[in-house]
Parts: structure tokens; C-alpha cells; sequence
């Protein structure tokens, strides 16, 4: 079983190709993960709930902004304990941005940023230790922070999806199963990598010739085409009605995931073959 994030595959794990059908290596290769990067430091205290005399307000809040560090997270462990700062958590073009500047330089423009929203607060007086900063794309062992389907790519997360189902592979192919949240519909979240954690474990014990319990049948027990089908149609519906109904707004987190299931699930009969897009 790999869990790891799939492109490891064809780069820093060598990998039989044998093993895998042509059309699940291009599902593979056209994954497309986001970039993210996190920059933290620790500070003596939570300053930040002093009170400034002016405003009679804290000196320094929870903060999204459109400037470079994009969303600053407070983090206490109560009064008079040191205390940490995550200055920046960005995503996709926002990531890059950092990406050649080590944590040093980050943490400089970072603090510049939050001048320019807190004059006079003096964060960087408060700073213990070194920062420690992550770019998700710069690690090897990850090379992406997490997998968000593009249009068009419905096809390619259907066949990863449904890989361990291997009842109509060659023999030859059937014996190794994928499963992590990049091979979900629902990639970025924590819940895909377990319910295809779930669904590895099922072709593990059929492939191995066992069975579910009696009384409780694994999912694929009943899978059928028109079963699967079915399921891809609602939540295609579900999700399609409301942006098309305008209920839904790209700005937040939120937003966009609900758009990217909505491109994973998109039934082809619905919207066309958005592949050709
Ligand atoms: C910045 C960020 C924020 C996130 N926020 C949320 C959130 O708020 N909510 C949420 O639900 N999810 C969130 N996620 C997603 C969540 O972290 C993932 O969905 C989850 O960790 C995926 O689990 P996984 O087991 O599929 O893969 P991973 O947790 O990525 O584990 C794969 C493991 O494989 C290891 N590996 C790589 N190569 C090899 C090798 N050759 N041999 C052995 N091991 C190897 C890697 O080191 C890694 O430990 C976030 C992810 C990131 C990056």
C-alpha cells in the first residue's frame, strides 16, 4: 500500500511502471497540488492582548490581509508563557512568493507587513528564538502541500479513486493499492486520506481472498457501474446547484474547496467533457 502524495511515485521512489496501468501513471502525473507555506516564531508573552490606551483595543488581532503574509494566527498558552506567532499562512501564488527567501528574510517582510497594519507595535522586540518556516513544494518528501483538482481533471481523479477496485486489471497489476487524500475527491482534507485508507484496506482482504463480515458488507461489496454512477450524479447536483445558484464565493477557503469538489465531481454527462477545456 503507498500513501504517500502520489508524484513521489515516479520521482523520488523508484517504481516498477509495470505496476500501474498507463492511464492511472497520466492520472498521476496531471495531479496538481497546491503550494502552502506556514512561517512561525516564538515570542516571550501573548503582547498582543495588551491594551492599547488609544483605542482602548488589543494591539495586535487574528489578521487576513491582502498584503504578503495573507492570514497571521495568534497562539497563546495563557498569560505570562511564552507564546508563538504563525506570521504568514499562504497558499498557491501567495506560497511562491516566499519560496526563495529563506526564514530570516521571510520573517523581515513579514514584520514589515505588519507595521504597515500596527504602526508602533514593536512585534519583533518580543521574538525568542530562531523562526521556523515550511514550504511544502521545497520538501522532497511531499513536493506539494496538497492536491486540488484543476478543471478538466474528473477523469484523472476518477481512475486514482477507483484503483483498488482491481478486478479488471491484468493480474499482474492487481496487488497494490494507493490511498491518501490526494487520492480522494476530497484532496486537501484529512478525511479522504482515511476513507481511501478504508477503502486500501477493503482491496487488501479481497485481494487476499478474504471478505467483510457478514451483516456488514464493505462498500465495494454492492459497487456496481450504475451504483457508482448514481453516486457521482448527486454529489455532482449537490454541489453544482448551489454555485450555480451563486451561493458560493471563491474568496474564502471554504469557497474554493467546495469549487474543487465541484470540478472532481462534475459527472461528464452534466457539463461536457470539461477536459477538453
Ligand atoms: C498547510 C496544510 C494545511 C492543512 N490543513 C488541513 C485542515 O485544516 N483540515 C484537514 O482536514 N486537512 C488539512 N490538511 C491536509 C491534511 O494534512 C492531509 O489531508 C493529510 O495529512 C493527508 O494524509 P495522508 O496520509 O494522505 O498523507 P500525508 O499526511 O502527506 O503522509 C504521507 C507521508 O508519506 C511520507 N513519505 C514520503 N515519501 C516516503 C517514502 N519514500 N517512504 C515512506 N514514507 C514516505 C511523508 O513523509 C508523509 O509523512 C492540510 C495540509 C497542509 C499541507
Amino acid at each position: 500500500m503507498t500513501t504517500c502524495q502520489s508524484w513521489l511515485l515516479s520521482t523520488r521512489i523508484h517504481t516498477e511502471e509495470a505496476l500501474f496501468p498507463a492511464e492511472l501513471w497520466t492520472a498521476i502525473e496531471r495531479s496538481h497540488y497546491m503550494q502552502s507555506s506556514k512561517t512561525f516564531v516564538m515570542v516571550d508573552r501573548p503582547f498582543w492582548k495588551d491594551v492599547d490606551p488609544d483605542t482602548g483595543r488589543e494591539v495586535l488581532s487574528m489578521t487576513l490581509t491582502d498584503r504578503l503574509n495573507r492570514a497571521t494566527y495568534l497562539l497563546d498558552d495563557g498569560p505570562d508563557k511564552p507564546a508563538v506567532i504563525l506570521l504568514s499562512y499562504t497558499w498557491n501564488d501567495d506560497a511562491l512568493k516566499w519560496l526563495a527567501l529563506d526564514a530570516d528574510e521571510r520573517v523581515e517582510l513579514m514584520l514589515h507587513s505588519l507595521e504597515q497594519i500596527y504602526p508602533g507595535v514593536d512585534i519583533a522586540s518580543h521574538i525568542v528564538g530562531q523562526p521556523i518556516t515550511v514550504s511544502w513544494e521545497a520538501d522532497p518528501n511531499f513536493m506539494g502541500a496538497f492536491k486540488a483538482n484543476l478543471p478538466g481533471h474528473y477523469r484523472y481523479q476518477q481512475r486514482l479513486f477507483t484503483h483498488f477496485k482491481q478486478d479488471k486489471l491484468p493480474e499482474s497489476q492487481r496487488g497494490i493499492f494507493l490511498a491518501g487524500d490526494d487520492v480522494s475527491f476530497t484532496a486537501g482534507w484529512a478525511e479522504g486520506a482515511v476513507t481511501t485508507g478504508l477503502n486500501a484496506v477493503w482491496g487488501v482482504v479481497n485481494h487476499l481472498g478474504g471478505s467483510s463480515a457478514p451483516g456488514n458488507p464493505g462498500r465495494v461489496s454492492s459497487w456496481t457501474r450504475s451504483a457508482r454512477s448514481a453516486w457521482t450524479e448527486r454529489v455532482g447536483l449537490a454541489v453544482q446547484l448551489p454555485v450555480r445558484a451563486g451561493k458560493f464565493h471563491v474568496a474564502g477557503g471554504i469557497g474554493l474547496h467546495a469549487v474543487e469538489l465541484l470540478v472532481a465531481e462534475f459527472p461528464p454527462h452534466f457539463g461536457g467533457d470539461a477536459g477538453h477545456e
